[in-house]
């Protein structure tokens, strides 16, 4: 028997759907490859990709308002503005959340490390995403 389970189907197709330029950029075109398990990952126009399993959100960094200092919400260094952003993520059809990450994601997500990253997953995930029946 070679069932494809269908559930997990349906949300990486719900996926490419949503965010067809990012899942191609994470996962290449090919159906199969090994999904990352958590991670940020930067993908095109500054944009971030928030990976834990199968689901997927889309950071878009938004223009800089104001001179104050930033927090990263990640690693929870304050940062200049120079060195963080502030990320708008889409979790439901009618509303976003706000995030403020360090630009340089790596060294970010080195210092906040896994636990870091799950507390992070944890705010975003699930995305309550409109299901079609
Ligand atoms: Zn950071």
């Amino acid at each position: 028997m070679n069932d494809p389970r269908p559930q997990e189907h349906s949300v990486r197709d719900l996926l490419r759907e949503l965010f067809p330029e990012t899942h191609r950029e994470l996962f290449g075109p090919h159906e199969g490859d090994a999904l990352p398990t958590l991670g940020l990952y930067p993908v095109a126009d500054g944009r971030l990709a928030l990976v834990h399993g199968d689901q997927l959100a889309e950071f878009t960094p938004l223009d800089p308002k104001g001179k104050n200092a930033l927090h990263c919400d990640l690693c929870h260094y304050t940062r200049s503005r120079s060195e963080a952003a502030l990320y708008r993520v889409v979790v439901a059809a009618r509303r976003s959340r706000y995030v403020t990450l360090c630009t340089a994601t790596e060294a970010c997500q080195g210092r906040a490390g896994r636990k870091g990253l799950e507390t992070l997953a944890g705010r975003i995930f699930p995305l309550e995403l409109p299901y079609t029946e």
